[in-house]
């Protein structure tokens, strides 16, 4: 993909201090890109952006927050001058409760950080997208975009929530130059899948036997989808939501996908 040139672009890449938007952020900046990071947490925020080298910013905030995602996209702005590109991976996982021993509280939680979260950070950096007439936007749905998954209520609402505002966006957007398209990844492995291993929520077997590829994705695997999503080469693509994930969302058939040790 070397074609693919960010130089003078500014990149706001939310939940950018693990995981997917980490490796997003790496991406981005290896082509050019000046990248924002941003996530909740302030210290890793700060410690990642200075990682990346000095044109990069520490842009934190809570993607649930309202008035907290206006600060971060003008830190942002600040920062890069403009907002070429916007990369929506901020997300927390679910409890994996049965329905009936879930709260209300719980389910709002999740709805608030994963699908109003992603609603609030479009909005914030389209009124300069627009103005431009130029912009990408990449959200995070998942095959919990896609599929029922038991025992994760807000997780699988929010993620098919997702898909829907990113279509709804892209077909309000599209003819005013802003394009918005959506991933959605199988399992990968970052801290937050690694976490529901480790706490026997995910068994890592099963789920490398049920993935026609044989294993879990990698965050680079995602990053860079979004960033091919962003560049120039998908000029013509708007509204789609791509599955990342090995061949999961093509299995149909009784069994194992893959045969692994
Ligand atoms: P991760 O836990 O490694 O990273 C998520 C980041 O989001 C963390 O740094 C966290 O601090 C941040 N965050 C959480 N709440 C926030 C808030 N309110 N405001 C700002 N930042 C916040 O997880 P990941 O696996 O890299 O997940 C990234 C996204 O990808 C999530 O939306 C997740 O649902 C989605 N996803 C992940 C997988 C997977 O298998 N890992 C699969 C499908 C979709």
């Amino acid at each position: 993909m070397s074609e693919i040139d960010f130089s003078g672009k500014g990149v706001l890449i939310t939940g950018g201090a693990s995981g997917i938007g980490r490796a997003s952020a790496d991406v981005f900046a290896a082509r050019g890109a000046a990248v924002a990071v941003s996530d909740i947490d302030k210290d890793k925020t700060r410690a990642v952006a200075r990682e990346l080298g000095n044109q990069h910013v520490a842009a934190p905030g809570d993607v649930a927050d309202e008035t907290s995602v206006v600060e971060l996209v003008a830190t942002a702005k600040a920062g890069l001058g403009t907002i070429d590109v916007l990369i929506n991976c901020a997300g927390v996982s679910d409890s994996f409760a049965p329905t009936l021993d879930q709260t209300v509280g719980h389910w709002q939680r999740i709805i608030d950080i994963n699908l109003t979260g992603t609603y609030l950070t479009c909005r914030a950096v389209a009124p300069d997208m627009l103005d431009r007439r130029e912009g990408s936007i990449v959200n995070i749905s998942s095959i919990a975009g896609l599929f029922g998954l038991p025992y994760r209520n807000a997780y699988v609402a929010s993620k098919h929530g997702v898909a829907g505002v990113t279509k709804n966006l892209a077909a309000e957007w599209g003819q005013r130059g802003v394009r918005v398209n959506a991933v959605a990844p199988g399992y990968i492995k970052t801290p937050m899948v690694q976490n529901l291993i480790d706490a026997g929520r995910v068994d890592e077997t099963r789920i490398r036997r049920r993935t026609p590829m044989g294993r879990l994705g990698t965050p680079e695997d995602v990053a860079n989808l979004m960033m091919y999503l962003s560049s120039p080469l998908a000029a013509y693509v708007n509204g789609v939501v791509i599955p990342v994930d090995g061949g999961w969302s093509s299995y149909g058939a009784a069994g194992d996908a893959a045969e692994v040790d």
